[in-house]
């Protein structure tokens, strides 16, 4: 008989942060496939499984992506309960969609189990609500990092009028802060950037679009890291300094 393979959301670090679901999950299973942004104290929930890192992180020794698939068909086929652990969601920047297809072309169901993503968590540890109203009316989460090389279209975000908070930014700091200026946002846009985010040892760093990458390497702001760009960046602790908003939101707060 085969067994669903569930995709585990981890959370952003935080065991705290798992859901329910994903405990229950965890401890039914028998082969745990763990990507390494994954918190180890997080395999607490899982004594009884084999646990096989299953590392991927950009520009680092990692296991092909082919071969991490080919393991979770093997140990399905063969009837064990396998489950695939991720940092964050499994569905943002994570494949989720993509091995769950895989699996499911080759007759294996996937269960997917959400994960609190990095992005959100991010936010919240540093008090900013991504979206606020008359401030920010909607968010983007968008990856600076692609596979193929391409980029963004920074302009198009930047015109979006959307928080954004950026993946895997680190190495792209000089492009994205090109892209959003030529786009035509304020150089004073404030910006902040969130590093292990929920995890000991977590730093925030504040900026803005013109000074983000003097103040990332002046700092040695180090990958996983989170961007936040838009008006609500300047929100601290929930708190804002009310001149930093713009009018509407001003009035909102009176
Ligand atoms: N599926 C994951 C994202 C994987 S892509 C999720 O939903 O969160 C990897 C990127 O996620 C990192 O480059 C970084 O931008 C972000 N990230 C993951 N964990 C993080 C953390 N604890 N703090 C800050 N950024 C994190």
């Amino acid at each position: 008989m085969i067994h669903p393979v569930f995709l585990i959301g981890a959370g952003p670090g935080d065991p705290e942060l798992l859901t329910i679901k994903a405990v229950k999950a965890l401890r039914q299973a028998e082969i745990v496939l763990a990507d390494d942004l994954v918190n180890p104290e997080v395999l607490a929930h899982c004594p009884q499984a084999r646990v096989i890192p299953v590392g991927k992180r950009g520009g680092c020794r990692s296991t092909p992506q082919d071969f991490i698939q080919r393991l979770m068909l093997r140990y399905a086929r063969q009837g064990r309960k396998v489950a695939r652990l991720k940092g964050g969601d499994p569905c943002i920047f994570g494949r989720g969609g993509e091995e769950a297809a895989w699996l499911a072309a080759r007759g294996v169901p996937c269960e997917i189990v959400n994960g609190i993503t990095a992005g959100l968590a991010a936010a919240t540890a540093i008090g900013i609500p991504l979206t606020l109203r008359g401030v920010a009316r909607g968010v983007t989460l968008v990856t600076a990092h692609t596979e193929d090389g391409g980029a963004p279209d920074w302009a198009a975000l930047a015109r979006s009028g959307t928080t954004l908070v950026v993946y895997m930014g680190v190495a792209r700091l000089p492009a994205t802060a090109a892209g959003l200026l030529e786009g035509g946002l304020p150089g004073d846009t404030a910006v902040a950037m969130i590093e292990r985010a929920s995890l000991p040892g977590q730093r925030e760093i504040r900026s803005t679009l013109a000074r983000m990458q003097a103040d990332a390497s002046c700092q040695g702001l180090r990958s996983p890291a989170i961007l936040v760009i838009g008006d609500v960046a300047a929100c601290s602790r929930f708190g804002v300094a009310a001149a930093s908003l713009p009018a509407p939101a001003r009035a909102a707060r009176a």
